[in-house]
Formats: structure tokens, sequence, C-alpha cells
């Protein structure tokens, strides 16, 4: 189930997860249930209500996406999905002031449309001689254009009280943390927020079963449960990776390659990325890639000289793996050669990364995350 790009707004592609599709069939499966009570003009209603909702969901992830770029956060798209979207990007800044900003800026943009739609609702309301609050509800869900703007208004009040929630995956849990960040620190502040949260998240699943007996609710506590506790994990193995050093996990790897080497030498030992060096000191890397496309072409004397990427990016021994996995995702690449003292001590892949990641999080909030997205990125969702 892979998601469509379906637009691309200041080179953000949104796109869309084959899930969405069943809103719409939801709609007309609806329709057909509640049968011939219901006119067409009922149905275009609502398929327009569902449309508009889903630009204001969508509204949301770009307020904070927008936010993000601003602090130098890359952003990579923004999806919806039947149960909502997502703004996928680069890690966050652990800076609390940058983390409220950007959680801030999704609400903050459902507000300004409830700062739009206010003075028409009410000019509707003054129309229709409108004397409560009950008055203007009786309108919601009306297929009306008065109908349609309450509605809307309604919903993006929802969508803020929902995701202004003091728990973990809504913004209202990062705010939160980030608050108690200042005060106890990232790592403590993320443990008190995550408790918070799974108490929140017990006391709703408690109402939605005894009072409000709703499945929606109770599948949606059940999910604040997996996500706050995906989100304590994430958190440790992000401090763990800050402690560990890249140089106890680089891979001597023969010691690289040389760069007068012929190029069919760099395939003994299997096909990979080698770091080319010259009396100790790395001098180049050999991309596997590269590797490939000369070998598959006709036989040639080649040397690796050749073919090698000139100075490449290396990192020191005593960098943390944390930031190491940044830099490699910043620059699109798959290994890096390790230095002790200037000389070369081994190489560090993604792979490594990716079996330090899985031995520190065996998380199952993961594999529920990476049903609805790919790719071990933090998301913001709405
Ligand atoms: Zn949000």
């Amino acid at each position: 189930m892979r998601t469509v790009t379906v637009a691309r707004i200041r080179d953000i592609d949104i796109r869309l997860h084959p899930t969405f599709a069943l809103v719409f069939l939801w709609v007309l499966i609806d329709w057909r249930r509640i049968g011939a009570g219901v006119g067409i003009s009922s149905v275009v209603f609502t398929l327009i209500l569902v449309v508009l909702i889903f630009a204001c969901v969508l509204l949301h992830e770009f307020g904070h996406a927008f936010m993000a770029r601003q602090h130098g956060v890359r952003v990579h798209d923004v999806s919806l999905s039947a149960v909502g979207g997502v703004a996928r990007m680069e890690q966050l800044p652990a800076d609390p002031r940058a983390e409220v900003l950007i959680a801030t800026a999704g609400p903050a943009a459902n507000f300004a449309v409830v700062v739009a739609l206010a003075p028409i609702v009410l000019l509707i309301g003054v129309m229709s001689e409108f004397s409560s609050l009950e008055d203007y509800a009786t309108t919601v869900f009306h297929p009306s254009v008065a109908g349609l703007a309450t509605t809307l208004l309604y919903a993006n009040v929802l969508i803020i009280v929902f995701n202004l929630m003091p728990a973990f995956p809504m913004d209202g849990g990062r705010i939160f943390r980030a608050g108690l960040t200042t005060v106890l620190g990232r790592e403590t502040g993320t443990r008190v927020a995550v408790l918070v949260g799974e108490a929140l998240a017990v006391v709703l699943l408690l109402f939605s079963i005894f009072v409000a007996q709703s499945v929606i609710l109770v599948l949606l506590s059940v999910f604040v449960m997996i996500v706050a506790y995906g989100e304590d994990r994430a958190v440790r193995v992000e401090s763990a990776m800050r402690r560990m050093r890249v140089g106890q996990f680089a891979l001597w790897d023969m010691g690289g390659i040389a760069p007068d080497q012929p190029l069919t030498t760099a395939l003994r030992g299997g096909l990979r990325d080698i770091a080319v060096t010259k009396d100790g000191r790395v001098v180049g890397m050999l991309w596997r890639n590269r590797l490939l496309a000369e070998l598959g072409g006709t036989p040639n004397g080649r040397t690796v000289a050749e073919v090698m990427e000139r100075d490449p990016i290396t990192v020191d021994a005593d960098m943390p793996i944390h930031d190491v996995q940044r830099l490699m995702e910043g620059h699109g690449r798959w290994a890096v050669p390790v230095l002790e003292a200037g000389m070369y001590r081994g190489i560090f892949t993604g792979d490594r990364f990716l079996h330090i990641y899985r031995q520190l999080s065996p998380d199952p909030a993961r594999s529920v995350r990476e049903l609805l997205d790919r790719g071990p990125l933090v998301r913001l969702r709405g």
C-alpha cells in the first residue's frame, strides 16, 4: 500500500494513502444505508464537506511543515489517509522552543480558518435570527451553504481541541513535553509527558467503553497508548545513540582497498562500499553502484583510483552514532569512513546503523507506524 503523489506546493509533495479512497466509499455506502430519504444533494453536500475538511487537515499539516522549514528542518512530504494527515520531516530540533513553534503551527492554521469563518457564520445567524448556540448547532450537517460554513467551523474547532490534547502523538503532547523539557531535561520530560498521555488515554478508554460506547473512541485511545509508548522508546533510543561512539561500531573491512589496485580486486569479500586508503589514510570511497556500473560494461584495466570519489566525507571515531546517522542522511550516504587521529579506523554503514537501531528498539509501535508510513522519520499527526 504505497502513497501516491497528487500535487506539490512549494517543493513539498502532497501524497494520498490508498485508505483515503475509503472515506469516499464510506460516504456512498452511508448514503445507500440511509436510503430513499436522502437526496442526491445531500450526497453532494457530504462529498464537498469531506473534501473541505481534508483540505483543513492539509492546511494543518502545512502549518507544521512551513514552520519546520523555517527552523531548518527538511520536510519530505505531507500525506493524507483515512485516519488523518501526516507531515513527514527530518528529525526535529531538540530545542524546546522550536518544537513548541512547530507543534503550535498546525492548530494555529485551523484557528485561522475559524477566524475566517466566524463572521460568515455570524452573518448567517443574524439573517436567520438565531438567538442561541443551539440554533447554530441545528445547521451543522444541514445540506446548505449555511450548513457548510457552520459544519466547517465546528470541524476546525474539533481539530484544534483534539490536537491540543496533552498526549503523544497529538501536538499538545509535544508542546507539553517541550515545557517539561525546559525544567526536567528531554529524557525525563518525555517520560513524564508519556505517563500523563497514557493516563489520559486510560481515562479516554474507560469513558469510551462505559459512557460514550464508541468504537472509534476505543480505537483512538488504544492508538494514543501505543504511540505514546513508541515516543518514549524513540527518545530513549535517541539518547542511547547520543552516548554511543561510532568508533566502537566501525568495521575494519581489511583496512579498505589501495588506490592502485585493479577494480576487480574490490569484489573480493563481496560487493560493498569500500574506503580507499593509502598508508593508513583515507583518500577516497569506492561506491558499490559505481563499481557495478564500471564492471557491468566491457572488462577494462581501470584502477580503483580512477573510479573512486576523492575526498569523501569522513567522521571521527569519537562522534556519537546519532550525529553520524544525521550526517549520512543529510548527505544521502550509505557508508562513511571512520578516522582515529586522522588514520583509517574502519567503515560505518547504514546496515550497521539499522542493526544497532533494531537492537535498541524492539518496538511494536514502530511496526504500527510503518503500516501507515515508511522510514524512521519524525512525523506530526493532525
Ligand atoms: Zn498537528
